[in-house]
């Protein structure tokens, strides 16, 4: 159920959107959408477009409103994700702060889990800081701690798992507690993707995505999406995307489409591959944790249907992190996620960031700990220069 997903499901959405509904015959039944690589739309007469402007008939305006290339993947992500409507940005995290900025204003309290997207942190704390909104970060295991924040709080945002240490979380009980206390719970499902986990189902208000990691899945485009009930994204559309103006291009929709049409395919072979190396890793004596949700016996398991392959592994104290890292062959160092190459992020590294989360090792990142994205090589061939950097690194 959770992972049905056919490349047929690409145009096969019209009904969710009467705006929608005359593009996608115009394409000839051509197996890939088209890219309507156009800023503008024209209107035959005065009157047809006064029809657009005052909402009597629907057609695209301007592609920084509206495009049908764009439309297609935010209905792709919203379907998918059993949400009613999508909205595509430039990035994910331009998604973010646009539907986080649709929902605050100045003198409001955000909950947030204590540890999540960099930038994000940095977001909450930095920008919403200067515009008089407050941020009380919470364990989100400690369910008490949660239910005394979230009363008087404007939204809840979470992510399962969280960035770097894939601390898992109810996302069921989290976002009953914050119905009842009238609070919007907002998740990044980046991670699991709509193929493992499905928040809307599970109560969660919005989703939001770095369609930048597995969606786009080639590590050629930069992009996000938001997804939720109707009222919801109309918000976003009201209050925050036409000025934000951080607009998903034709074609970056497009790569996004592509994409998604292997979007089943990849997942399966980045979990497979993300579980084969994280069991070795816990057995190598070289490695004394590893951090993937496979291995926590946590309620916030029970709503992934699958594991990507993005996870974490702290080095033993006699393993050289730089030497680790300079003696791997196949696997390269860089940051994001989600593409077909296999990448490392040592936190050591990551901690060099200006201004990067004070609370980071608090939280248990060790200058050991590294950030693996297991990308779609063969797996022995990842597994054997992992062995052997190990070896090299050994003090
Ligand atoms: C990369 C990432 C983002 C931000 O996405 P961009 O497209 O880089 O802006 C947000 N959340 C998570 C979990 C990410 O990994």
């Amino acid at each position: 159920m959770n992972q049905s997903f056919s490349p047929r499901d690409l145009g096969a959405h019209a009904a969710a959107d009467d705006l929608f509904t005359p593009v996608h015959p115009a394409a000839f039944n051509a197996v890939s959408p088209p890219i309507f690589q156009t800023s503008l739309f024209t209107y035959d007469s005065y009157e047809a477009m006064e029809d657009v402007f005052a909402g009597r008939t629907r057609n695209f305006i301007y592609s920084r409103g509206d495009n049908p290339t764009v439309r297609e993947f935010e209905l792709l992500v919203a379907r998918l994700e059993g949400a009613e409507d999508g909205r595509a940005f430039s990035s994910g995290t331009a998604a973010i702060t646009s539907t986080i900025l649709s929902l605050v204003e100045a003198g409001d309290r955000v909950v947030a889990v204590r540890h999540l997207y960099n930038d994000v942190y940095r977001l909450l704390v930095k920008l919403l800081g200067r515009l008089g909104v407050t941020v009380d970060f919470v364990d989100p295991s400690d369910h008490d701690e949660v239910r005394k924040a979230l009363p008087g709080a404007k939204l809840l945002y979470l992510e399962n798992p969280s960035s770097f240490i894939f601390e898992l979380q109810d996302i069921v009980a989290l976002s009953a507690m914050a119905k009842e206390a009238g609070v919007t719970t907002i998740i990044d499902n980046s991670w699991a993707t709509p193929l493992f986990q499905k928040p809307v189902q599970h109560g969660v208000d919005i989703v939001v995505h770095a369609a930048s990691k597995y969606l786009g899945g080639h590590s050629d485009t930069v992009a996000g999406v938001v997804v939720g009930s109707k009222e919801a994204i109309a918000k976003i559309n009201s209050t925050s995307y036409p000025y934000v103006g951080a607009k998903l291009a034709p074609f970056e929709a497009w790569l996004l489409l592509r994409g998604m049409r292997t979007l089943r395919v990849r997942l399966k072979e980045h979990e497979r591959s993300g579980l084969l190396l994280a069991d070795r890793l816990k057995q190598h004596p070289g490695i004394a944790r590893v951090r993937h949700p496979a291995f926590q016996d946590h309620p916030g398991r029970a709503t992934l249907t699958g594991y990507a392959g993005l996870f974490a592994f702290d080095l033993t104290p006699d393993i050289d992190v730089a030497r680790f890292v300079n003696a791997l062959r196949e696997i390269r160092l860089g940051v994001s996620w989600g593409g077909p190459e296999t990448l490392v992020v040592p936190a050591k590294v990551a901690l060099q960031i200006p201004d990067r989360m004070t609370t980071f090792i608090r939280f248990g990142v060790s200058e050991q700990t590294i950030r693996f994205a297991v990308g779609l090589e063969e797996p022995e061939l990842l597994w054997n220069d992992l062995q052997q950097a190990l070896h090299a690194a050994k003090r």
